[in-house]
């Protein structure tokens, strides 16, 4: 089996930034599973489904169609035929896809997607499950924690580059929002795998949180 490499935490952590520079730094394929929940969730506002009832966001993402390519070190995503893009990172889907990814349903799909990915290559994986409930016999999982404020400061310039423009307050209070309902969902809440190693980013660099996990995998 290859490799699976398993970064968990909140919103605004530095799992993305982490899980990409140990992607470089070890050779493996990048995956994003929150882009696969956000997918999900722009396919249920595209087609009018009231994101509020679970019934029928079960019943709608049964259908829903996601092809994943090798391309460029991470495993993308393509909808008939397009990679998403920054169409997943608005104001507006940060603010349905935590009900979204709290439908059972929508997550047995997903973690169905991710456990074949594997097939692929040896992987560094970023969400909220994946050390937990993914990949919990991993023995590389890591949970990374983070000051809501430095991750509200870290969102909000990050958001800006993508045209989102918002003040840091309101990059908070959607962070926690989706925090709050991601922890306290009863499949597959957020939370710090067992086992799992604990990493505080509030004043690490980059590089200073992909050396501790490389050494990890002895690398
Ligand atoms: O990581 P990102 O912020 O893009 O994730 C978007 C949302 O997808 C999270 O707020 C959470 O609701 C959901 N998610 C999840 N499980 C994962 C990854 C993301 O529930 N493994």
């Amino acid at each position: 089996m290859n490799k699976v490499v398993c970064i968990d935490g909140p919103a605004g952590s530095g799992k993305s930034t982490t899980a990409h520079a140990v992607s470089e730094r070890l050779g493996i394929l990048f995956v994003d599973s929150g882009a696969l929940y956000r997918i999900m969730t722009r396919e249920c506002l595209r087609a009018g489904v009231d994101t509020s009832d679970p019934a029928a966001v079960a019943a709608f993402c049964k259908g829903v169609r996601v092809d994943f390519v090798v391309k460029g070190g991470r495993v993308a995503y393509e909808v008939g035929g397009e990679e998403p893009g920054d169409t997943i990172r608005t104001p507006e889907i940060n603010a349905h896809v935590s009900p979204v990814s709290a439908v059972p349903e929508v997550r047995a799909i997903v973690t169905g997607w991710l456990r074949e990915m594997p097939r692929l290559g040896d992987i560094v994986v970023e969400g909220r499950d994946i050390g937990s409930v993914v990949y919990p016999d991993s023995p590389y999982r890591f949970y990374l924690d983070c000051d809501p404020d430095e991750r509200a400061r870290r969102r909000q310039r990050e958001d800006a580059t993508k045209g989102f423009v918002q003040t840091e307050e309101q990059v908070k209070a959607s962070l926690l929002a989706r925090d709050r309902i991601d922890s306290s969902r009863k499949t597959a809440p957020l939370k710090v795998p067992e086992g799992a190693i604990r990493i505080d980013t509030t004043h690490l660099s980059v590089d200073g949180v992909v050396d501790a996990i490389a050494s990890r995998l002895g690398r």
